[in-house]
């Protein structure tokens, strides 16, 4: 079975028109999971990567795991008003209106390397806000990678255009 087999996609979801890849299939599933977990740690053992930058929520869910095993820590990107002690913020359109998402100021060191972990790349808004953020506190971002890429809407080619690689377990 391929990881894509695990997803599943939810028609007219969170609105119409919209065709929402559900990752709690992959979830359920204690194979799906740790397929997902170990080709990340496949593709990035051998990178030397200092902290992964986790964005709210999904992402924690594969992010933490993979910290586990890649011996690296942990940053909690999330959603503004979260975290408890001083932050570094960005913001970012949506499609109405904007949001904005908060980083420790002490949870990236100058220099570390960075893998950036979400669920899923879109438009990659929230890909290009967490980078800008993970760069305002001296961080390199290595790479970004995504359980599901949707290579459509071009999120990919923004986060190349900002330098970055992106890789993706699936489209
Ligand atoms: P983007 O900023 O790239 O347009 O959207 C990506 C963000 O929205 C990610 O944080 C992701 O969790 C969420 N997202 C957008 N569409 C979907 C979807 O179809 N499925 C899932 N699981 N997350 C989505």
């Amino acid at each position: 079975m391929s990881l894509t087999d695990y997803i599943r996609t939810i028609p007219d979801y969170p609105k119409k028109g919209v065709q929402f890849r559900d990752i709690t299939t992959l979830l359920h599933n204690p194979e799906g999971l740790k397929a997902a977990v170990n080709q990340l740690v496949e593709q990035y053992k051998d990178l030397k990567i200092d902290r992964i930058a986790v964005i709210e929520s999904r992402g924690f869910l594969l992010g933490a795991p993979l910290a586990y095993c890649l011996d690296a820590g942990l940053v909690l990107i999330r959603k503004k008003g979260k975290l408890p002690c001083e932050t570094l913020e960005e913001s970012y359109d949506l499609e109405y209106g904007t949001s904005t998402i908060e980083v420790h100021t002490d949870a990236i060191m100058p220099g570390d390397r960075i893998l950036l972990v979400d669920d899923l790349i879109a438009t990659g808004g929230t890909a290009e806000a967490a980078i800008k953020l993970i760069r305002k506190c001296g961080g390199e971002v290595v790479e970004c990678a995504f359980l599901v890429n949707l290579p459509e809407l071009k999120g990919d080619k923004l986060l190349e255009k900002l330098g970055c690689s992106t890789f993706a377990l699936c489209a």
